[in-house]
This record gives structure tokens, C-alpha cells and sequence, in this order.
């Protein structure tokens, strides 16, 4: 008789912590769609007008990649140069460094204000990396601030009543450290200013460097909602350290593919299913409907990673398409 009072006590307890810890996640449960660089595949990407637009299409999250400026303002870049997506070369060519290229650090926040941003191209053909994007060359965009990009979520966010989040990433924090800069401290305390402290507000922080990001939970002490990125195969095979203090791994989406079967069917890695094993959530990169792989349309590829891999979240340079796609 007890033992059966025992067992009815022990399967409330269970039933009762599944339900605290389902509500605890229920936040990041959905499956997210992260405008990556913005909506990069209409407009120059992480240009506050791509950003504005991607937040027009209720993608969940924004994404900034940030790389800071000589004078310490993290700037939203995608690289620590300048040369594929400005005309620095044009209106700073003294600043040139021996291996051809310009560095962000090199430049003072108000010479980067200076710059024109244009779609991204390759600096020996001058020609677009994505010839039927936006075109190379024409209108008027700049470079901003992380802090720029914050106040226009939190500025659209009040005038709209939604809750759209960031989705920061912290660009090589190894060259900054040689530069005599500690990036993942800047970003930190701009984040804790504008009010994103902990993984209930509506922030996700990114990094492909494991050392600097188990660095800023353990020794910097974060409390945000973590992503460990991945792009390298075998780098999955770490999945359970990066649950030591990672909340989620962000993958290369091709590294959710083992091979392929003599039928041509796809073979899965284990990705993530170790990962959702260990309790990390899965948002995988890029998926573009430019660039689709050997998938035959961009519907087949987000079939493929959001319902038959199971991914949670997807970054992505098209995010109507994969908005309209998840409500569905
Ligand atoms: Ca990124």
C-alpha cells in the first residue's frame, strides 16, 4: 500500500518538475526565425534599413555581428575588414594595411560614419557576391553602432507593441585581445545598460570561439541565453562541454548531413539529436533562397532543416519567406 502511495507521490513530483522546466523554456521554444544581417537578401546587409525591414517581416530575432571601432564603439559588421561591403578604399586609401586589407579597429567611430555601405562584392572584380540582390553601388547607406541598432528594436518594439529580440555575435574576440581589447566586456555592459540580463529578456549571445564564450558565462558571469556556433566537422563531438555552459549550438546547416544513401537520401549526423539529448536547442545557419545547395527550392531546404532535421531556430537572409513558412 505505501509503496503505491510512494508511486503516485513520486510521478506527481515528476509530472509537477517536466511542467516548471517546460515553462522555464517555453519562451525559446518555438521555432525561431533570425533575420540574418537583417533582411541581407533585399537590402546591403546589417544596414539599420535592413534591419528595419527584416523587423517588418516578424522575424523573431535580428542578428549583429559586431567588431569594434579604434575608439572602442562596437560597430555592426560582419567582418573585421572593411573592404567587401564599403568605398574605404576610395576615401581612406592611405589606411591600407601590408596585407591589402582595412581594418574596422583602424578607424575612429566618426571616419567609419563616413564610409558608404553598398551590397557586398568582391574587392578584385568589384562585381556582387549575390548578382540579383540589391545592386552594388547605388543609394545611400551607412555603418552604426551596436547601441544605434538596439535603440531602433527597442524604439520599433514600443511603437508597434511587439517583442522582437537580438541575436548579438561576438566577432573574433582572439584578434581583439591582440589589439588590446576586450570586445565581450564592451558588449556585456551595453547589453546589462539597455536591459538584456538574463535568458527571460529577448536577447540570444552568439560566438564561434568556445574559450571566449564559456569565458563570458563562467568568468564574466552571464546570465543571457547562450549559442555556442559551429562550422567545423568533428566540432559536434564537443556537444556535451558546450552544454557545461552554452544553452544552444548554432551549426553550419550542412553539418546536419552525414552522407548520402546509394538512393541519393539524405544520411542525418547525430547533431541534433545530441544536442536536444543534452538540452541544447539548435539554430542552424545560413539558409538563403539564392543558395540553395543541392536542395531543389528554397521550400525543400527549410522542410528539410526545420521539420525532418529538427532544427528550433534558423538564421536566415529571407526572412518572409521562412516566417511565412513556420506559420504555415
Ligand atoms: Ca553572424
Amino acid at each position: 500500500m505505501y509503496k503505491i502511495y510512494f508511486l503516485i507521490f513520486l510521478s506527481f513530483i515528476t509530472l509537477t518538475h517536466r511542467l516548471n522546466s517546460q515553462n522555464k523554456v517555453n519562451e525559446k521554444n518555438k521555432k525561431i526565425v533570425i533575420a540574418h544581417r537583417g533582411a541581407s537578401g533585399y537590402l546591403p546587409e546589417h544596414t539599420l534599413e535592413a534591419k528595419s525591414m527584416a523587423y517588418a517581416m516578424n522575424a523573431d530575432y535580428l542578428e549583429q555581428d559586431l567588431v569594434l571601432s579604434k575608439d572602442d564603439i562596437p560597430i555592426v559588421i560582419h567582418d573585421i575588414y572593411l573592404d567587401d561591403i564599403t568605398d574605404v578604399e576610395a576615401k581612406f586609401p592611405e589606411k591600407i594595411r601590408d596585407d591589402g586589407h582595412f581594418y574596422v579597429i583602424d578607424f575612429s567611430y566618426n571616419e567609419l560614419l563616413q564610409l558608404n555601405v553598398t551590397e557586398r562584392f568582391d574587392p578584385k572584380t568589384k562585381k556582387a557576391v549575390f548578382e540579383n540582390r540589391f545592386p552594388v553601388g547605388k543609394s545611400n547607406f551607412k555603418l552604426h553602432s551596436f547601441q544605434d541598432e538596439i535603440e531602433l528594436i527597442q524604439g520599433l518594439n514600443k511603437s508597434t507593441g511587439k517583442n522582437i529580440g537580438i541575436y548579438p555575435e561576438i566577432k573574433n574576440p582572439k584578434f581583439h585581445r591582440e589589439n588590446k581589447k576586450d570586445i565581450s566586456k564592451i558588449v556585456l555592459k551595453i547589453l546589462n545598460d539597455y536591459g538584456y540580463k538574463n535568458k527571460t529578456d529577448n536577447c540570444i549571445l552568439q560566438c564561434f570561439d568556445a574559450t571566449e564564450l564559456k569565458r563570458i558565462r563562467n568568468d564574466l558571469k552571464s546570465e543571457l541565453f547562450l549559442t555556442q556556433l559551429i562550422e567545423i566537422p568533428g566540432q559536434e563531438e564537443l556537444i556535451s562541454e558546450y552544454a557545461t555552459y552554452a544553452d544552444a549550438v548554432g551549426p553550419w546547416i550542412k553539418l546536419l548531413i552525414a552522407g548520402y544513401d546509394k538512393n541519393g537520401k539524405i544520411i542525418f549526423s547525430d547533431l541534433v539529436k545530441d544536442a536536444h539529448v543534452a538540452g541544447l536547442k539548435v539554430h542552424a545557419f545560413t539558409l538563403r533562397a539564392d543558395q540553395l545547395g543541392d536542395f531543389p527550392s528554397f521550400e525543400k531546404l527549410l522542410d528539410f532543416g526545420l521539420n525532418v532535421a529538427g532544427v528550433d531556430g534558423v538564421f536566415t537572409d529571407f526572412p518572409d519567406k521562412v516566417v511565412d513558412f513556420v506559420n504555415k
